[in-house]
């Protein structure tokens, strides 16, 4: 290697550009060949850098998000929901505006229905838009915020999931009794509300979440933020687990093996109700039930 060559490596290692690294000497030895001029050489590999550069950052993206592995609009059945407009749940997966406003999106309906998976669809849409999106389950969110506010960094742990425009809440009503207690959720919500976007799943409708907030006013508070600008989704179909088990197809793999009592319960939405999705439904909630 000449020690022009050698110091290039160097200095690419530096100013960290692997993909010129990588490419340099070829499309050099062709820009030789061809005649190129300096200008359309250096283009042509800092395209390559940044091109690389923008899927490194998705990959990047996609690994932080914890999105459930494969759960895509793709593979989702929309004839199995008919209260979920496709059109809909893919202009909300192109981002559309919402993420912007930090408008939020709240799913509904009984176990195996389809909630996480479609919620983790719309992610990985936003992720390839270039968002950065966060899938947790809700007890587990709980719980890291709970440490934080013992160890009096609540704000900056909310802060940090700022860089998130959409953060995933899956199964809301598995939040459990004790860890309602605290107001670590609330404060979360209040502390996104207009600002950055949330998308929850749930089993129970507004009237059974009282359970998971610490008192009927603060679960008034949370739902009139939560439902101000946003988008609901009910799916009240019978479980597609359960449907593509009757119709003899290879099981679809169980997420979690813990089934809280709680799971089987359905939904209070009548098909009335769950008519369709409904931007700013804003139904009253009523808090207790
Ligand atoms: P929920 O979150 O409502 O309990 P899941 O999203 O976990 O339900 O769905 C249960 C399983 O069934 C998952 O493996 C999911 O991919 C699959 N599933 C549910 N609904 C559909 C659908 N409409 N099309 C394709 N797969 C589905
Ligand atoms: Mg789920």
């Amino acid at each position: 290697m000449s020690t022009v060559a050698g110091r290039l490596q160097i200095i690419l290692n530096e100013l960290r550009l692997p993909t010129v690294k990588r490419l340099w000497a070829a499309l050099a030895e062709q820009s030789n060949k061809e005649g190129w001029p300096a200008e359309r050489f250096l283009t042509t590999v800092m395209e390559h850098e940044l091109a690389e550069r923008e899927i490194r950052r998705l990959e990047r993206h996609r690994l932080e998000s914890q999105l459930l592995p494969g759960k895509l609009l793709s593979n989702f059945d929309f004839t199995a929901v008919p209260t979920v407009s496709k059109a809909h749940v893919t202009a909300l997966a192109e981002g559309d505006g919402w993420i912007e406003q930090g408008s939020n999106l709240l799913l509904f309906g009984p176990p195996g229905v389809g909630k996480s998976h479609l919620a983790c669809a719309i992610g990985n849409g936003l992720i390839d838009r270039g968002y950065r999106v966060c899938f947790t389950r809700t007890s587990d969110l709980v719980q890291r915020l709970q440490v934080a506010r013992r160890e009096m960094r609540l704000p900056a742990e909310i802060a940090r999931l700022d860089r998130f425009d959409l953060l995933i809440l899956d199964d809301l009503s598995y939040v459990r009794r004790d860890q309602a207690e605290t107001s670590v959720l609330f404060e979360l919500i209040a502390e996104r509300y207009e600002r950055k976007s949330l998308a929850l799943t749930a089993n129970q409708p507004f009237s059974a979440w009282d359970q998971v907030f610490p008192d009927i006013a603060m679960t008034l508070a949370a739902v009139d933020r939560l439902v101000h600008h946003s988008t609901i989704f009910e799916l009240n179909v019978e479980s597609y687990r359960r449907r593509a088990a009757a119709r003899g197809d290879a099981p679809v793999p169980l997420r979690s093996t813990k089934a809280s009592p709680r799971a089987t319960a359905t939904t209070k939405a009548t098909s009335k109700t769950a008519a369709k999705a409904t931007t700013k439904p804003s139904p009253r909630p009523t808090a207790s039930s």
